[in-house]
This record gives structure tokens, sequence and C-alpha cells, in this order.
């Protein structure tokens, strides 16, 4: 292979790692723990990545995360807070106090990439709104002018415009607009504030005019069904009641049934984006593909609550699969959704590194305030429920998890799932934002501005992985403390 040249530089660099091609070549299926990528050029700040990710041949999502179709992870809660990430409200934006001061949002300014800073009385969300400090109120001051507080360089609460809590995106906007500001601060009823939109999003929202809205401008919503006679008649419903996508819903996708299914709703809904799956060969997409199905969902045995492999003894491991189906389905310009087995952020990245358009997640967001269920307390811990939709649990209360596993009206049930318990994650205001950041400085390490770019890097060879050995994946986890606390944001 090739040496290259760093022009400018000192010489010859040999070439390192393996492309994603090369990783893949022989007959070891890859889990996502099996490999690592090789850090590239740094020119950007994490905050600029753009994540904007293609969920369907004509739907686009602004941040490439999905919550699975299981019924102890997505109802409306865990929906309506999932879309809303997508749409623009920054829910976590940093925030100062008046008594920080000028060097704080240089700092801040380095670190972040931006200015507009929203000033509350304890410097934190949820407090009083008090002011905002934009570049135009420091970018006069000299040097030794850092110490100044920002109660006396910012501008005060009431020269603010801001919008009232509940405003839709689509309102907000319209006040940010007439405005000519940079940042709208969103206050509830006691001036409070909860969220900020901002000027370079709605420019985002201008470019991407398809971003994670319907043509109603409504947020998008995504539902599941079977490839039975009776999913019909849901599949109705949910069309009535405005879904954007069907995801048909079965662990094995490569079926008459769903050919069925994919043909019958084509005709019916010729505009409805449908999701078929799961699979995990290039075989089994085709035939979907072939069928009309405007995605593919990936993953057969990988998932955290998921007994397939075991008692099927059929599946691939995720990274592989992941891989091989984007790898092909391309081709047709049809998106792929990893489905499963992501246990941390970096899982997620990866995953997006070897071909996938988005990622959807079960267990790492359940036991969230939005998954559905109760919290219970055992042995001192709280808890949700988590369970598979093939466990015998779950495919005893719901009829659905039936159709999902070809199990309906067997005389014997094959379990393909467990039902167990998640220790109470907060909510998913703060969880999602850490994945989108995580993300966000994944790609940024990697040396990739935007998702595409990581994509069409990974397919030119340029983006380099490296296969991990068992002491490896050891050496790049904690190790040798005699304990610690993993806090992750
Ligand atoms: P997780 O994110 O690793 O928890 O995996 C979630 C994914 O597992 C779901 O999106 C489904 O594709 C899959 N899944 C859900 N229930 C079951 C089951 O009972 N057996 C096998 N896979 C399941």
């Amino acid at each position: 292979m090739a040496d290259y040249l760093i022009s400018g530089g000192t010489g010859y660099v040999p070439e390192d790692g393996l492309t994603a091609q090369q990783l893949f070549a022989n007959a070891d299926g890859l889990t996502y723990n099996d490999f690592l990528i090789l850090p590239g050029f740094i020119d950007f700040i994490a905050d600029e990545v753009d994540l904007t990710s293609a969920l369907t041949r004509k739907i686009t999502l602004k941040t490439p995360l999905i919550s699975s179709p299981m019924d102890t992870v997505t109802e409306a809660d865990m929906a309506i807070a999932m879309a809303k990430f997508e749409q623009g409200f920054i829910t976590d934006p940093v925030v100062l106090s008046p008594s920080h001061t000028v060097g704080d949002v240089l700092e801040a300014k380095i670190r972040h990439g931006f200015s507009g800073i929203p000033i509350t009385e304890t410097g934190t969300m949820g407090s009083k709104l008090v002011g905002i400090v934009t570049s135009r109120d420091i970018d006069f001051l000299a040097e030794k002018d850092h110490t100044t507080l920002l109660s006396e360089v910012m501008t005060p609460r009431n020269e603010l415009v801001v919008a009232p809590a509940g405003v839709t995106l689509k309102e907000a906007n319209e006040i940010l607009q007439r405005s000519k500001k940079g940042k709208l601060p969103i206050v509830n009823d006691c001036d409070e504030l909860v969220a900020i939109i901002a000027r370079t999003d709605l420019k985002k929202n201008r470019d991407y005019p398809l971003a994670s809205k319907d043509s109603h401008k409504q947020l998008l919503c995504g539902a599941a069904v079977g490839s039975r006679e009776d999913d019909k008649y849901r599949l109705d419903l949910l069309t009535q009641a405005g879904a954007d996508v069907i995801v048909l819903d079965s662990s094995q996708g490569n079926s008459v049934y769903q050919i069925a299914m994919v043909h019958y709703i084509k005709q019916k809904y010729p505009h409805l984006q449908v999701i078929g799956g799961n699979v995990v060969t290039a075989a089994q997409a085709k035939n979907l593909i072939d069928a009309g199905v405007d995605g593919l969902r990936v993953g057969m045995g990988c998932g955290s609550i998921c007994i397939t492999q075991e008692v099927m003894a059929c599946g691939r491991p995720q990274g592989t699969a992941v891989y091989k189906v984007a790898e092909y389905a391309r081709r047709f310009g049809v998106p792929v959704v990893a489905d499963g087995g992501i246990q941390t952020v970096g899982h997620v990245v990866k995953a997006l590194a070897l071909g996938a358009s988005t990622v959807m997640m079960g267990s790492l967001l359940a036991a969230t305030t939005e998954a559905p269920g109760e919290y219970f307390f055992s042995d001192g811990v709280r808890l949700k429920k988590y369970r598979g939709m093939g466990s015998l649990d779950a495919m005893e209360k719901c009829s659905g998890s039936q159709k999902r596993y070809f199990s309906e009206g067997d005389k014997v049930k094959i379990a393909q799932g467990v039902s167990g318990s998640i220790q109470d994650k907060g909510s998913i205001q703060k969880f999602v934002p850490y994945l989108i950041a995580g993300i966000q400085h994944g790609c940024q390490d990697i040396g990739a501005r935007s998702l595409s770019v990581l994509r069409s890097m990974m397919y030119s060879g340029e983006l380099k992985f490296e296969k991990r050995t068992m002491s490896a994946q050891i050496e790049g986890g904690v190790h040798g403390l005699h304990s610690y606390e993993k806090r992750l944001y």
C-alpha cells in the first residue's frame, strides 16, 4: 500500500490501521467492542459537528437517535421528548450568573465556541433570567477588564426579547427572526429560564427544511406494526393519527409476510415511509429493498435483553451486521438504523462510523423518567422494569410482541428475551444532550465535521480502524484502581 507525504512536513508517514473493508474482510463477526477507530486531525470545535442524518429515504433527523419500539421504552412521553430534541430547543445551554466575569465568558467561548450566554440568578437553568451576554457586550473590553462582573456588562432582562414556555418552535423562530437577536431565551411563568433557541439553529432549519418535522411542521413520529392481517387495521389508525414512518417490527424481517406487508403499505399509502427489518445480511436486505422499504433496521441477537442467538442459533455480531447491511443498502439510497447493543456513547459513534445513519436504543433509554412504568425499589436501588418484547413476560401481556417473534398461536412459546430491571437514569432531558455532545466529540477526534463526512471517510478508506485484543479491551477500560466512581455527565 502506498505511503503518503504530509505536505511541508517531516517526511513520509507509513499507512496505519485498517480500512473498514479490511476490518470486515475475514469471516469473524465483530461487535462494537472488538475494534477502535484511529483518531484523525482536529480543525473545528465539537459543537460545530453536524449530526443531521437520514432515517429513511425521505426523512432526515437532526440527531441520529431513536428509541426502540418496546413497551418498557417508548410510549407518548418518550416519543415527544425524543422528537423535541430534534426540534431545536436547547435545554442545557451554558448559563452563567451575574457574579461570573468576562473572563468566564471568554473561557466558555473557547470551550464551546459561542458567546451568547444567558445569565440567571444562580448561573443554572431553571433559575430567574436576569440578562444575556453576547460578544457585542464584551468585544471592546481591554485585557485588564476580564475580571469585570457580568452584572456590569450584560444586556439586562428588561431589554431582552423572550418567549414563554410552551411556545412552538415555529412561533419561537418567528419571534427570533423579528428580534434580530442571536439567541431567544424561553422562560416559564416565574421568569425562570427553561430553554433557548439559537439563530444558528434557525439557519440550519432553513437549510434542512425536512429536519425532524413533517410537511405540516409537526414533530416526527414513527410507530411499529407487525405483518399480520389485523396489523392492517393498526396501520390505518396510525396513518390517520399522522404517523410519519412505519417500522415493520420483526426479529427476522426477511419473510414472505413482511414483503407482502411492504407491498400492501406502499400500494395503500404510497407516501408513507416504511422501515423494514430486522436484517443482518445483504441477502436479507436485498429482498426488503426490492419490496420497496425506505429504511432498514439492523440487528439480530445483539440487544441487551436478547437471547435470540442462544435459542435460535441465528444472529450476527452487531458491528459486522451494520457494516455489511449498510454497505449494501447505500447503493440503493436506503439508510440503515443500527438497532440494539448500544451500551455507551462510543458504541453510537462506532455504529455511525460503520455506515449506520441512525441508532436505535432500548436499554440506554430504559429507566429514564420518560420511559413507561413506575419506579420501584430493590435493595435500596431505584429501578424501572425493562423487558425484551420476546420475553415470556411481554408475550403473555401483549399480542404484538408474539407476532414479532412468530410465536402467535404456538402451543409452546419460545422466549427470545428476558425481563429485568435497570437503575433510574433520570430524565432524557439530561441524558440525550450527553449522547449528542459525546457523538460530536467522537466525530471531532476522528476529524469528521458531520455524519455524512464520517461515512464518506469510511467508504473512501480514509477512516482507519484497529482490532482490539482482549487485553486491549481491558487496557481501554478503567483498571488498576482500588475503587472509583464513574460519573459520565
Ligand atoms: P438494547 O438497546 O441493547 O437494549 O436493544 C434493544 C433492541 O433489542 C430493540 O430495539 C429490539 O430490536 C431488540 N429486542 C427487543 N426485545 C427483544 C427480545 O425479546 N429479544 C431479542 N431482541 C429484542
